[in-house]
């Protein structure tokens, strides 16, 4: 890989092709660009390009092949894992401002959009046909259908409508070299044609290129949608009350759990949701689907709500008050902000059946390092987000954060889970990957990518822990190996 010293002789190369307003260099402009929402790994990029159109990509990619420059595809930056954080020898390819949706089928149920749209905004968008856009990430306001696409999101609606895999249907990719590939089906078309590179893309991780157009599903609005809410006096009554719902057979749109600490950082934030701050945890439960069915299984939640000894149950009335009780859950990490400078928000998977053991075990390894760790989670798919507030400051802190959050995926591991839900490998992970792949299992994800990216310069030092190359973000697993006291990225 080149010296961070490669990209300065190309800023008239890409200045002269781009036009120099879409092109950042100076230290003070890239400082935006220096990290993503894992704030525990910082590095500048070398330069920073504002692409708003496919050819824009296009032109930056073959410039920086000519010279072998690492790029790093970008979003809106809410990556938690790393992702879109590049090194002073990388150039970051930013799809921000490609946030036009080009095209909706309202009788097909697809939409074409620039990698830029906001999550939320093509849902926005397409409100007054009475459909919306399935996979909805709590950040889903500011996040970009390209970041989604990258990571495989999930929110609290993919319980019962799938991840973002499940909703795209096809992206026009520019390839490392600049050239341009379609991936997936015809607009349109429910199935994959020949091989589903398009599912493979999705899940990539911004390692494959760079996506510039995207068709996604689009989903019909259910005819009833009913939320209910449950506090609880234990978090083991809110956990069983989830296992009863399924094994009940309902299947809620969504089923979401926060504890106490979390619901009172809520209640003190600008997120106020009127959440009960005496109960250890709340449930929320959504149900959607046709009037009569909806109202029978609410009847049923609320009964065993009832007999699991639930405080409180409330039922939103209206579509406001729907709002209001989703407010608290989808504001729970910005919420964070009120207990400390920094958020290490981890993203772990146990059974369901596991979830009360795998508290026990994440408030044990707080204790343990004298961290506090708050919990919210997407508690139908058994996907956690142990929440670790410290002062990002403070370097003994931020090892001891590290440390735990390294001992939380193991706990999940080790009950039969995983190290990522939905919030993806990264750079934050590289030291985790070998808790669940074994040297031959990622040789197969390496050869994938690399009939993709032969050089292995896009988004390097991400996802593979044996294929780092871009220098500064490759010091990112060294400091954990240090921090841990473990061997560094085989
Ligand atoms: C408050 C908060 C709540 C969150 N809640 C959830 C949640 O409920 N569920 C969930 O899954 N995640 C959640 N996240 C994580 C994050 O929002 C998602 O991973 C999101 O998809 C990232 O989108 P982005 O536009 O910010 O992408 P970025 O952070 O900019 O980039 C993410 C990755 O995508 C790549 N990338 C970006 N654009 C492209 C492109 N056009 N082509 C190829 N690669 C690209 C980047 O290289 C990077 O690797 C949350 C984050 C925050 C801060």
């Amino acid at each position: 890989m080149p010296s961070p010293g490669a990209i300065a002789p190309l800023h008239a190369r890409l200045a002269a092709a781009l036009g120099q307003q879409r092109l950042l260099v100076s230290p003070d402009a890239l400082l935006a660009w220096e990290c993503d929402g894992f704030t525990v790994h910082k590095s500048r990029p070398g330069a920073v390009v504002l692409a708003e159109t496919t050819e824009h990509v296009q032109t930056a990619l073959r410039i920086l092949n000519d010279a072998k420059v690492p790029f790093v595809p970008r979003g809106a930056g809410t990556c938690l894992s790393g992702g879109p954080t590049a090194g002073a020898d990388a150039v970051v390819i930013d799809c921000a401002r490609m946030r036009r949706v080009l095209h909706v089928s309202t009788e097909d149920l697809y939409a074409v959009v620039q990698p830029g749209v906001v999550n939320l905004d093509l849902t926005t968008a397409v409100t007054c046909h009475g459909l919306h856009y399935a996979p909805d990430p709590s950040s889903q306001s500011v996040c970009t259908i390209g970041g989604n696409l990258a990571e495989n999101s999930g929110g609290p609606h993919c319980f019962k409508y799938g991840m973002t895999r499940d909703h795209i249907l096809g992206a026009l990719v520019v390839l490392p070299d600049g050239s341009l590939a379609r991936l997936g089906s015809p607009a349109g078309s429910r199935a994959p044609q020949g091989l589903d590179v398009a599912g493979l893309f999705c899940g990539s991780e911004g390692t494959f290129g760079i996506a510039t157009e995207i068709t996604v599903r689009l989903s019909r609005n259910a005819q009833e949608v009913r939320t209910l809410l449950a506090a609880f006096a234990d978090m083991g009554a809110a956990c069983r009350s989830v296992g009863d719902i399924l094994a009940a057979g309902l299947v809620p749109a969504a089923l979401e759990i926060l504890d106490q600490a979390t619901i009172r950082a809520v209640e003190a934030s600008v997120y106020r949701a009127g959440y009960p701050e005496d109960a250890a945890a709340v449930l929320l439960v959504e149900l959607d689907g046709a009037r009569e069915v909806v109202a029978e299984d609410a009847l049923e939640v609320r009964e065993m709500f009832a007999r699991n000894g639930a405080l409180r149950i409330e039922e939103a009335a209206d579509a406001a008050e729907r709002k209001r009780l989703w407010k608290g859950r989808k504001g729970a990490f910005g919420a964070m902000g009120r207990i400390n400078t920094d958020l290490y928000v981890l993203d772990g998977v146990v059974p369901r059946t596991r979830l009360e053991q795998a508290l026990a075990g994440i408030a044990a390894i707080g204790e343990k390092h004298g961290m506090l760790i708050t919990n919210v989670f997407h508690a139908g798919d058994g996907n956690l987000h142990p929440n670790i507030s410290f002062d990002g400051r403070d370097a003994e802190q931020t090892r001891r954060t590290v440390a735990a959050g390294h001992e939380i995926l193991q706990l999940c591991v080790d009950l039969g889970g995983s190290i990522s839900g939905e919030h993806g490998i990264g750079s934050e992970k590289l030291d985790h990957v070998p808790m669940m792949f074994d040297a031959a299992d990622l040789d197969v994800m390496a050869r994938v990518r690399a009939v993709f990216d032969p050089d292995g310069r896009c988004n390097p030092g991400k996802v593979l822990p044996n294929r780092s190359a871009c220098a500064e973000v490759a010091k990112w697993p060294q400091m954990i190996a240090k921090v841990l006291d473990v061997e560094g990225p085989r």
